[in-house]
């Protein structure tokens, strides 16, 4: 059976065709800048060249018409017709309170999640956009919504409720729903697995450490707790996100920029602030390790100006503060779960650095946790890295990620029934 997830965005549509029996990806892309002029990207994995073009893509139609045609193309293809997908699996960034899990999509589903765009008004209406074009696309098919909130439905009341009028939350729906579900429940089930494979009693922290990034509190395999909220914007200072702040800093930003508009202020805290905010020079982790060290590896360098050494100390401090905030949530997240067995690290800066991993680890020796810096140093790569030191009171594992496997292997089961 193969399997072609689809993800979208407002502007973009990526995608991964999979080979279930052998659950290999036959090729994979991104079409971007749709309904701006339209570019594909694809990399099929039987040989074939790679492909990045220009493209006209008005609109998501377009997008996965050239999706199709490039898949099933002499040059760059991977199958030689439609018939060889057999199902579409589809990332949805909200489910609301409804969906506690994947569902086959079909017409109640449809309207449940256009209940569902007034709770990501940003994402959902390009879940749907991509939804409906790929129904037109693949009109035989059976198509699956797998959502990024599903996973934390489990949440307790106390965990998910705000602490505002009541109302807000029975009669609005505004309550936490967490986010990034899809990788939280991968790697706590692979955690699960190394551990014995009993997810009874066990007590897990999932740290999702990305671009975007939040931790996950999970106990008996459900998810207790989690630091994003109603939107992903809470938790963890994130790439270009502030994280959680105090809600008057909006009006203070919004007077400090001379009377910007909620949506503007809220702008700034979701694309200028984070690890981007502080450091002033990049929002991607590699850059801002790279800018800390220079200052830190030639101190004595004479050439180094006063404003070289101011920026990497602000880059030392967007990491510092990066790690702090995680190893603060793990904390909490102890407390949730009344202890803890096993910390996660995943995703690119989880599962590929080990600098930030033992910043964050470091703050944990107070709960008798330890790293072992040979074995951290070493931690990566396809499989599951123990970077646990001897006397740890709990395991510390690197598991790589892999949410769209989860939506390839969700689609299946539930087109198999
Ligand atoms: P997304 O949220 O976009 O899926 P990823 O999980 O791919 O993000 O993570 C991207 C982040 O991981 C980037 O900030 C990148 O710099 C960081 N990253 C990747 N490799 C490393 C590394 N070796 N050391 C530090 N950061 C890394």
């Amino acid at each position: 059976m193969n399997i072609l997830v689809i993800n979208t965005g407002s502007s973009s549509l990526k995608y991964q065709l999979f080979n279930m029996e052998t659950e290999t990806i036959l090729a994979k892309g991104n079409c971007e800048r749709i309904g701006i002029d339209g570019h594909v990207k694809h990399t099929p994995t039987n040989g074939k060249p790679s492909l990045s073009e220009d493209v006209p893509m008005p609109s998501h139609s377009e997008a996965i018409n050239i999706v199709i045609n490039t898949l099933t193309s002499e040059t760059y293809g991977v199958i030689d017709s439609l018939k060889e997908i057999h199902a579409v699996g589809h990332r949805v960034v909200h489910g609301g309170k409804k969906f506690s899990q994947s569902v086959l999509i079909d017409q109640a589903v449809i309207d449940a999640l256009v209940e569902c765009v007034r709770l990501a008004p940003l994402h959902v209406p390009a879940n749907l956009m991509g939804i409906n074009a790929c129904q037109k696309a693949f009109p035989t098919a059976p198509h699956v919504a797998v959502f990024d909130t599903a996973f934390h439905l489990t949440m307790p009341d106390h965990a998910y409720i705000y602490s505002i009028p009541y109302e807000y939350y029975s009669d609005h729906d505004i309550r936490r729903y967490g986010f990034h579900g899809t990788s939280h429940r991968y790697v706590s089930a692979k955690a699960t697995e190394f551990l014995g494979g009993n997810a009874e009693g066990l007590k897990i922290i999932t740290c999702h450490l990305g671009n975007g990034a939040s931790l996950a509190a999970i106990k008996d395999g459900k998810s207790v707790d989690t630091t994003m909220g109603a939107t992903p914007l809470e938790g963890l200072p994130m790439g270009t996100r502030s994280g959680t702040v105090d809600p008057s800093l909006i009006p203070m930003i919004s007077d400090a920029e001379g009377g910007l508009s909620i949506g503007d202020t809220l702008d700034i805290l979701n694309k200028k602030s984070g690890v981007l905010g502080i450091s002033g020079t990049s929002s991607d982790f590699r850059d801002i390790m790279n800018t800390a060290e220079f200052h830190l590896y030639e101190p004595e360098n004479e050439d180094e100006s006063a404003e070289d050494i101011e920026t990497s100390e602000r880059a030392r401090l967007a990491l510092d503060t990066f790690e702090y905030n995680v190893a603060k949530f793990i904390g909490s997240y102890i407390v949730a779960l009344g202890g803890v067995d096993a910390i996660i690290f995943t995703a690119g800066v989880g599962e590929n650095s080990p600098a930030i991993r033992k910043g964050i680890c470091d703050w944990l020796k107070g709960f008798g946790i330890f790293v072992d810096d040979e074995k951290n140093g070493h931690a990566g790569g396809d499989g599951i890295s123990d970077i646990t030191s001897a006397g740890s009171s709990a395991i510390v594992l690197t598991i790589p990620t892999n949410e769209e496997l989860v939506i390839a292997r969700d689609t299946m089961a539930l087109v198999k029934g």
